[in-house]
C-alpha cells in the first residue's frame, strides 16, 4: 500500500520521524486557516534615531495567536510557511495591516516609517511590486513611508529577478534594509550592486558586545562600511546600556531593542506614541522658555 502512494508514506511510519511530521502537518493544516481565522497578528518595536532618543519607525513583527499553543513565535512557522507558500498570502496581509495601521499613527507623527519583513518566496512574486503599492494606496501613503526588510540570502537566490522589483520599488521611494547584516553570505560587492539604504546588524553581534571584543570591532566595521557607501546603520537587539553607549561612540544611527522597547501590540505602541513630547522643536522651545 505504501508503494502505491509513494514514498512519503512509508517515511510518517518510522517511529522517531513520525511525531516531528505529524506535528509539522498539524502546524501546517492550522496554518492555512489561522489568517482567514484572525489568528494572525503583528507587534511592532520602535527603532530609535541614537542621537535624539526619538522613534524614527516601527518594524512590523508577525506573532501567531494559536488557540491551544498561545502565542507561536514566528520561528516556528514562517519557515513551514514560506515551504507551503502560504507566505505570500500571509506577506500580502503583513503588508496590508503594517501600512494600514502606520497611516494611523502618521497623524501623531507623520515622518515615521513602518519596517516590513520580506521572504525571499515572496520577493519572487510576479505581484510583488504590484501588492506594495496597493498596500501604500489603500492606507494614502507614500513610498518613503516603507521600508522592506530582506536578508541578503534572500535576495540572492534570483538576482536579476530580485533587482528588477526592487528598482519598481525604489522609484516610488520605498526603502530597502539588508536584514542580519554580518550572518550568512556577506560580501562587500553586494553593497554596491544591490540598491540599499539602510544596514542592519545582525543581533548576534550587538548581544556579544562587551567593549574590547571581536563583536565590538566588527560592530565597528560594519557602521564604517555602512556610512561609506552612504547608508544608515540599525544595530538590533541592543539590551543594555553598555552596548548602547559603545554604539553611540561608533556613531551608529539607529538602534532597536529590549533596552528600549520590546515588541507590543499596536494598542501600547499607540498609547507609547501618544505619549512621546510631539516634535523635538517644540521640546527646545519650551527648553529655552524655562531656561
Ligand atoms: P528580524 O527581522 O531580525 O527581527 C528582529 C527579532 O529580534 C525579532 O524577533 C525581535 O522580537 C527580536 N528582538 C528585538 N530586540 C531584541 C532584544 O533586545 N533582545 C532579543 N533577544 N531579541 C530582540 P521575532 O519577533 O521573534 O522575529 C524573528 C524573525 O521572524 C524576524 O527577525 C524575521 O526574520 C521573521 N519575521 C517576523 N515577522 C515577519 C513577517 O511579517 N514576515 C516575514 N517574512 N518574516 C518575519
Ligand atoms: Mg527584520
Ligand atoms: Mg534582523
Ligand atoms: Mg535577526
Amino acid at each position: 500500500r505504501g508503494k502505491a502512494v509513494g514514498r512519503n508514506v512509508v517515511i510518517t511510519y518510522q517511529p522517531a520521524m513520525g511525531e516531528a511530521l505529524l506535528e509539522r502537518q498539524l502546524l501546517q493544516t492550522h496554518l492555512q486557516s489561522a489568517l482567514g481565522g484572525g489568528e494572525l497578528t503583528l507587534h511592532y518595536q520602535p527603532i530609535v534615531d541614537l542621537r535624539s532618543g526619538r522613534p524614527k519607525g516601527l518594524e512590523a513583527l508577525l506573532r501567531w495567536r494559536h488557540p491551544c499553543r498561545g502565542m507561536v513565535p514566528p520561528c516556528d512557522f514562517i519557515p513551514l510557511a514560506e515551504e507551503t507558500g502560504a507566505i505570500v498570502e500571509i506577506g500580502r496581509w503583513v503588508l496590508d495591516q503594517a501600512c494600514r495601521q502606520l497611516g494611523e499613527w502618521h497623524r501623531l507623527d507623520p515622518s515615521l516609517t513602518v519596517s516590513v519583513n520580506v521572504s525571499a518566496r515572496q520577493l519572487r512574486q510576479p505581484s510583488f511590486a504590484d501588492d506594495v503599492q496597493a498596500a501604500l494606496d489603500q492606507a494614502g501613503l507614500e513610498g518613503r513611508a516603507l521600508t522592506l526588510e530582506i536578508t541578503e540570502s534572500a535576495l540572492l537566490e534570483d538576482l536579476e529577478l530580485a533587482l528588477g522589483t526592487l528598482q519598481a520599488l525604489k522609484a516610488v521611494g520605498i526603502a530597502l534594509a539588508l536584514d542580519d547584516f554580518g550572518t550568512g553570505y556577506s560580501a562587500l560587492s553586494h553593497l554596491r550592486v544591490l540598491p540599499v539604504d539602510e544596514l542592519k546588524i545582525d543581533r548576534s553581534f550587538i548581544s556579544t558586545m562587551e567593549g574590547e571584543s571581536d563583536s565590538d570591532r566588527l560592530a565597528a566595521m560594519i557602521v564604517s562600511l555602512g556610512h561609506a557607501c552612504r547608508l544608515r546603520v540599525v544595530a538590533e537587539g541592543i539590551e543594555d546600556s553598555l552596548q548602547l553607549a559603545a554604539l553611540k561612540e561608533l556613531g551608529c544611527d539607529y538602534g532597536q531593542g529590549y533596552l528600549f522597547r520590546r515588541p507590543q501590540d499596536a494598542q501600547a505602541i499607540g498609547d507609547y506614541l501618544a505619549g512621546l513630547p510631539f516634535a523635538p522643536e517644540v521640546r527646545n522651545r519650551a527648553r529655552s522658555r524655562l531656561a
